[in-house]
């Protein structure tokens, strides 16, 4: 599996790893015939740094096992991409996601916007996503409801015309955010080849934020340069009063973080929609 021939040495440890892979991939089969009670969104405010309001949310994933609790995606994704269960998890997202934005279009805001997690495997193959946007008009609601959240190595592919496939997005009305900014290979060249309409400055950046400290300067320039491109920025990670006064002072658009909330069942965001982040 390593490739080159190479060969290693058996330990149990492997073994255990291997099964305890196997088992979570055989119970995320399971999960599929009841996507609905095996799966929950949590959402996480973006809010919007210079008014304190919140008209936007990131939908996450959380996996409801039936022995172990919830588990995180960072735990059961990439094995959904393996096995290609990610198509299915990845359609039940955008559904969920997009119901939700309907509700609190009308409850809270007729602009809100839920953004959901793409995985390049869903955009090798598009055979769900082409459908999302007759479902968006199913709903009634306009593409500007959802937006894609891709990470860089997908646009370092071009073998698989990434292009069309997001500009199936645009067309949709759907908006594009380039996540974890600056922590891939991507050039700047990308964002516009690609029309990325948001980039997210990833945590690392934001972790060790202070005044005139390198990672200051190297926020200010991202966000100079999305700008001048006429994209918005969305920090995350976003956990001190003091990285958000920098971050609103360096002109950044977005913040989400701890700070504003953790990621939380629907019920619950509801009670962050009427809060003001002052
Ligand atoms: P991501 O898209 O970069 O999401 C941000 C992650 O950072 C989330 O972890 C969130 O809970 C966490 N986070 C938010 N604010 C803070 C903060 O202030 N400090 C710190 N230290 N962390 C913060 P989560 O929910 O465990 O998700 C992990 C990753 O799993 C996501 O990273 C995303 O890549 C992936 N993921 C989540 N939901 C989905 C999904 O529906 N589909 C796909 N394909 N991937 C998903
Ligand atoms: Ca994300
Ligand atoms: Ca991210
Ligand atoms: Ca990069």
């Amino acid at each position: 599996h390593q490739g080159r021939n190479r060969c290693s040495y058996y330990a149990p440890f492997m073994q255990e790893a291997v099964q305890t892979r196997m088992r979570l991939a055989n119970d995320l089969r399971s999960a599929l015939s009841a996507l609905n009670d095996s799966f929950r969104l949590f959402y996480q405010p973006i809010v919007d740094l210079a008014t304190g309001t919140t008209h936007k949310a990131e939908a996450l994933i959380r996996w409801q096992h039936p022995t172990r609790g919830l588990i995180h995606p960072m735990e059961f994704i990439p094995i959904a991409e393996e096995t290609q269960m990610i198509l299915e998890i990845g359609d039940w997202v955008f559904r969920d996601a997009a119901r939700q934005a309907a509700r609190w279009r009308l409850s809270h805001h007729a602009a809100f916007q839920i953004s959901i997690n793409v995985s390049p495997v869903q955009i090798h193959n598009m055979a769900n996503a082409r459908n999302w946007p007759d479902y968006l008009q199913t709903l009634g609601l306009p593409g500007q409801s959802i937006v894609v959240e891709i990470t860089e190595g997908l646009l370092l592919d071009a073998s698989i015309g990434v292009t069309e496939k997001l500009r199936a997005f645009h067309e949709a009305g759907m908006e594009v955010s380039l996540d974890d900014f600056g922590t891939g290979y991507s050039s700047l060249c990308y964002l516009k080849k690609f029309n990325i309409d948001n980039i997210k400055i990833d945590q690392s950046f934001v972790r060790n934020l202070a005044p005139d400290s390198d990672g200051m300067v190297l926020c200010e320039a991202m966000i100079a340069m999305a700008h001048k491109l006429g994209l918005k920025v969305i920090a995350e990670g976003v956990e001190t009063p003091e990285q958000r006064e920098l971050l609103a002072a360096a002109g950044c658009d977005y913040g989400q973080g701890y700070l504003f909330s953790i990621p939380v069942p629907a019920e619950d965001f509801e009670a962050l929609l009427n809060r003001q982040f002052k």
